[in-house]
């Protein structure tokens, strides 16, 4: 290089001459040398190079022009550089924010599932495994977002740790991440599952987590990027199902039993419409008086061609959508209708308690409900108790935990239901505004029903500390009623009683109950 102009001088730091090798990146250097020598040869040319200085690497878009000498002795070239690097960088930037995660730096959903379909593409096989943080909206509330965020990025690194040279990986979701894998059988996922649940130091914090995972094999199980991603994602709910479970492979049978619940979900909606719905009723009585204090509402559905379906099948499927809001929409309207229908005749003094699912009191349209309904009918909340499931966390989100408020606020009595099989801490259970704890069946009616009798007394008391009063379900004998009353459990439900009935039934059986109750009493 003979001169430069002088921005060029001040890009290179000197206005001594350099040579084409010191200047040119050397992984352009063939290009641009083949470039000056054709440019020699009299035919201008244009070439994109990288070109380095004392202080950075540009990216220069170059001219080469040829400039043959007056006296036809040599030939001189000049070159204009026009420099890229910044659209360069911010070009690289846009793909970089289009196919890549900005907190892990992984690949985001876009960038993965380009890689799945070049890898779809190759002849050879792989897997595709997914992973999910549980409960990981429960970590933000507990230590923070910034935890949170820390824990994803560890847990990223982790992966990219684990899968170097075998796999890219991704993160496809909020607290979800995945992993194309570029062979079969080549990772022990258990083994990685235990690398993931290392515990995370976080500022001097260790905080454990738990990881739900799935995989696939293409091409075997599916040959297309959505097939795949459906597959994964179907065996994924099981795993997330299982609250210990190891990783779970995707069968074919579970893609039936999803296509069957798919049906279902449409049968469902419309099932509201069609009248299909109903509520049952079952007593909840005193042991001590052994007079009815009140009854739940057990929802039943007739299928037109399926006969009667449990809610504990079809609960579950509502609540993967928001069919669910619909259902327990109707659920509260029709035992509000049955609380009215029954003013005015014996059954008066029964308070009735409807199930809400957790998932119900996300959105508010329950609670809206709920308070015109006191609105209209003042008074009726004190004969309407809702019956929460408790389940891992729920309770933490502040959501559930304001709704669960504003229905106390409003007067309506609130249960905790299916008490024992969740995970209610006890520090969210003592600041919970509700009254009333129930016992699952399971301890009662279950197969070591007897061993759980220590078990039983440790709930009671515990309920009674916190000022709440107990139910036990799932009373099939005499004795076990007894035996709850010695415990000081205040009431009792289950078949020994009662099977849960129509409300027509129910009347019948609630007027002979109070015939022999006044007999034997
Ligand atoms: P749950 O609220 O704990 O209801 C008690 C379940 O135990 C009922 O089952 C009832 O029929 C059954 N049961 C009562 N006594 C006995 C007994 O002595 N022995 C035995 N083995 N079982 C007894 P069901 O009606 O099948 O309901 C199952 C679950 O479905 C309910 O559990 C509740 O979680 C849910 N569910 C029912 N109706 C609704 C509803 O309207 N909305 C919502 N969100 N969930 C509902
Ligand atoms: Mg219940
Ligand atoms: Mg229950």
């Amino acid at each position: 290089l003979l001169s430069g102009n002088d921005r060029f001088k001040q890009l290179a730091q000197s206005s001594e001459l350099m040579t084409i090798e010191e200047l040119i990146h050397p992984a352009d250097l063939n290009r641009v040398r083949r470039a000056l020598n054709r440019a020699i040869d009299g035919y201008s040319q244009t070439i994109r190079c990288q070109m380095i200085f004392k202080q950075d690497i540009r990216n220069m878009f170059v001219n080469i022009i040829h400039v043959p000498s007056k006296n036809g002795n040599g030939t001189a070239l000049y070159l204009t550089c026009h420099d890229e690097t910044d659209q360069f960088k911010r070009e690289e930037k846009i793909t970089q924010l289009a196919l890549f995660d900005v907190l892990t730096s992984l690949l985001n959903r876009n960038g993965f599932e380009q890689k799945m379909e070049e890898a779809i593409a190759a002849p050879q096989p792989g897997e595709l495994v997914t992973i999910g943080v549980r409960q990981f909206r429960r970590i933000n509330d507990i230590y923070g977002h910034s935890a949170g965020d820390q824990i994803l990025k560890e847990l990223a690194n982790r992966l990219r740790h684990h899968f170097i040279g075998t796999g890219s990986a991704a993160r496809i979701g909020g607290d979800e991440f995945a992993v194309l894998i570029f062979q079969q059988e080549i990772v022990d996922y258990r083994d990685l599952k235990t690398i993931l649940e290392r515990p995370y130091r976080i500022d001097g914090e260790k905080i454990d987590v738990s990881i739900s995972m799935s995989m696939v094999r293409y091409p075997d199980d599916a040959v297309a990027v959505t097939s795949l991603l459906s597959s994964v994602d179907i065996a994924m709910q099981h795993a997330k199902r299982e609250q210990t479970g190891g990783p779970i492979w995707f069968e074919s049978w579970m893609s039936e039993e999803y296509r069957e619940s798919v049906v279902l979900e449409a049968e469902l909606r419309e099932a509201i419409a069609r009248n299909e719905l109903q509520l049952f009723y079952q007593p909840q009585v005193n042991l001590k008086t052994k007079t009815v204090d009140g009854c739940e509402a057990l929802l039943r559905w007739f299928h037109p061609e399926r006969g009667m379906i449990s809610p504990a099948v079809f609960i579950p499927i509502a609540e993967r959508s928001m069919l669910i809001e619909e259902i327990g929409m109707w659920v509260v309207q029709e035992s509000v209708n049955q609380v009215r229908r029954w003013e005015g005749t014996p059954l008066e003094s029964l308070r009735v308690s409807a199930n809400l699912s957790v998932k119900e009191l996300v959105s508010g349209r329950i609670v809206e409900l709920l308070t015109d309904v006191r609105e209209r009918y003042p008074g009726i909340e004190q004969r309407m108790e809702l019956e929460i499931t408790e389940s891992f966390g729920v309770f933490s989100d502040t959501r559930v935990f304001d709704a669960l408020q504003t229905l106390h606020r409003l007067g309506y009595r609130l249960a905790i239901d299916d008490f024992g099989t969740g995970y209610s801490s006890l520090s969210y259970l003592s600041r919970l505004p509700i009254q009333r704890l129930k016992i699952d069946r399971s301890f009662i009616s279950g197969t070591d029903a007897c061993s759980n009798a220590p078990l039983i007394e440790t709930i009671i008391r515990l309920a009674h500390t916190l000022k709440y009063d107990v139910v036990a379900e799932g009373i099939e004998q005499a004795e076990q009623g007894e035996n709850l009353r010695e415990l000081d459990c205040e009431y009792g439900q289950g078949f020994y009683y009662s099977r849960p009935i129509p409300a027509d039934e129910f009347e019948i059986w609630y007027d002979r109950y109070q015939e022999d109750i006044k007999q034997s009493g």
